[in-house]
């Protein structure tokens, strides 16, 4: 048996970052990885993803070259095989990088997958790992709903595999996977159909943001199918997909269906049982606010609890539980409030702090909300004239921020310093008091009447 002070099982966002902070406070760790370091967000998330949207913008915008003059001549054409074999080489770039970095730092990898044994110890691959301390980082996967032929479809996993892609294409379900991967297959040229259980996607989010982002998908040639529900996948005698509504709304004709129905949590081949941890009911791991399990000496951080499935919430949890245990900072714990997230979609979308309705729920009339919708300058001289809309969401007779919600361009790269206004308590006063930066998008965030 090999003793450390901390045995952290699953090198993905969390796992690494909880094993460098360890080790940079001085503590023994081993890493325990069974595929890929890097996990989700480096190999089947983040990273690839965006990649793949960074070219669907290149694809969409294209078609405004002409616009401002640029005139191509000769014929061009999309091979998705030069993509995806850059994507995956700056991917193994990446995995290199996490083992040189928890290499060279001092903390011990070990390759294969951990399970615990009655006694609270780590096996892998015929070696016993001890420690006072373990953390159980092994993130989520792509869960495929249990009905008929579901297995004909694919999920996010496989559709980084594919070696070309689908002519006709059906994304189901309506989180930011769903409408991420259908914007992305629409400007590569697939046809898409997307469905999704309510009126529109994207239900946590902003009312007027699902609006645009309806209208946009639309625009991109997106078939919307909203209020729909799957009830089985099953191969037509034209060998194409056909996928049943519980309603008895049917959808057929497709090459491939891709499932974006959420995702459950990894932790079937671990031996929970074994220590005794708890899962909730739909199998994440059950953690207080200081990322504790039921079991003392046992924690869990990231995607493997349930909570916020981003990667920064992912190491910024894994930090402070190492900051706590090692580092000397009792007190230390992520905060979950106002964590700000960007949805890649076409244009992208960029949300902190309460939406409208979610604001109105917690403080009814002192909410006050604050509108713009109009057409980015860049597509002044485009034909495409895909919209913008912001809204700011204030409360009080101070008007302090309590929401920012953007869909447009550059909605993605302008929330990061609002999301640091709405963090330090910022006022709607305070935004107007700074002074614009003429022309951009963000400027209408400073300058609303
Ligand atoms: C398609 C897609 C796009 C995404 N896009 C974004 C984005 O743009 N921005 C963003 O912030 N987030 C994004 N995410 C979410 C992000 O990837 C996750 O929140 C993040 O990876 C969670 O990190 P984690 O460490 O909790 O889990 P993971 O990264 O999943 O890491 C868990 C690791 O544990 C390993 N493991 C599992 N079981 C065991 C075991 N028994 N023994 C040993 N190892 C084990 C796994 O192999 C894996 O490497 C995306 C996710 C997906 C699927």
């Amino acid at each position: 048996m090999t003793a450390f002070d901390y045995i952290v099982i699953g090198g993905g966002s969390a796992g690494v970052a909880t094993a460098r902070r360890a080790r940079a406070h001085g503590a023994r760790v081993a890493l325990v990885e069974s595929g890929a370091l890097g996990g989700t967000c480096v190999n089947l998330g983040c990273v690839p993803k965006k990649i793949a949207w960074n070219a669907a913008e290149l694809a969409e915008r294209l078609e405004d070259l002409a616009d401002y003059g640029i005139l191509l001549s000769g014929d061009h054409r999309f091979d998705y095989s030069v993509l995806r074999e850059a994507s995956r080489a700056h991917v193994a770039r990446l995995n290199a990088v996490f083992a040189e970095h928890l290499v060279r730092e001092g903390v011990h990898l070990f390759t294969g997958r951990a399970t615990f044994s009655e006694r609270g110890t780590v096996l892998v691959g015929g070696v016993e790992l001890a420690a006072p301390a373990i953390a159980i980082a092994t993130g989520a996967r792509p869960s495929i709903p249990p009905l008929p032929g579901s297995e004909l479809g694919m999920t996010s996993d496989d559709w980084f595999g594919l070696a070309s892609l689908p002519r006709r294409l059906l994304v189901v379900g309506g989180g930011y996977i769903g409408v991420e991967f259908s914007g992305i297959a629409r400007a590569f040229g697939c046809e898409v159909t997307f469905a999704f259980r309510r009126e529109a996607p994207l239900v946590r989010f902003d009312r007027s943001i699902r609006e645009v982002l309806c209208e946009e998908l639309e625009r991109m040639g997106i078939r919307l199918e909203r209020r729909w529900t799957a009830a089985a996948l099953e191969r037509g005698a034209d060998g194409l997909l056909v996928a049943r509504g519980d309603d008895g709304r049917d959808l057929s004709g497709f090459d491939a269906v891709l499932w974006a129905t959420g995702r459950s949590a990894n932790v079937e081949a671990l031996g929970l049982e074994r220590v005794g941890v708890l899962t909730d009911a739909a199998g994440f791991v059950v953690t207080d606010e200081y990322q504790n399990t039921n079991v003392p000496g046992i924690y869990a951080i990231g995607d493997v609890t349930g909570r916020i499935q981003l990667t920064p919430v992912a190491i910024a949890a894994g930090r402070k539980l190492a900051d706590r245990l090692f580092g000397g900072q009792p007190e230390a714990r992520i905060d979950y409030e106002n964590v700000p997230t960007v949805v890649f979609s076409h244009p992208p979308i960029g949300c902190v702090g309460l939406d409208e309705d979610g604001a109105r729920a917690v403080y009814g009339d002192a909410v006050r909300v604050y509108t713009t919708r109009f057409t980015n300058l860049y597509h002044a001289v485009t034909r495409r004239k895909p919209r913008t809309a912001m809204k700011l969401v204030v409360v009080g007779p101070e008007e302090r921020v309590v929401g920012v919600h953007a869909i447009g361009l550059g909605a993605d790269e302008l929330l990061q310093g609002f999301a640091v206004a709405l963090r330090m308590g910022a006022t709607k006063a305070d935004l107007d008091r700074t002074i614009a930066i003429h022309p951009t998008a963000a400027e209408e965030l400073v300058t609303l009447r």
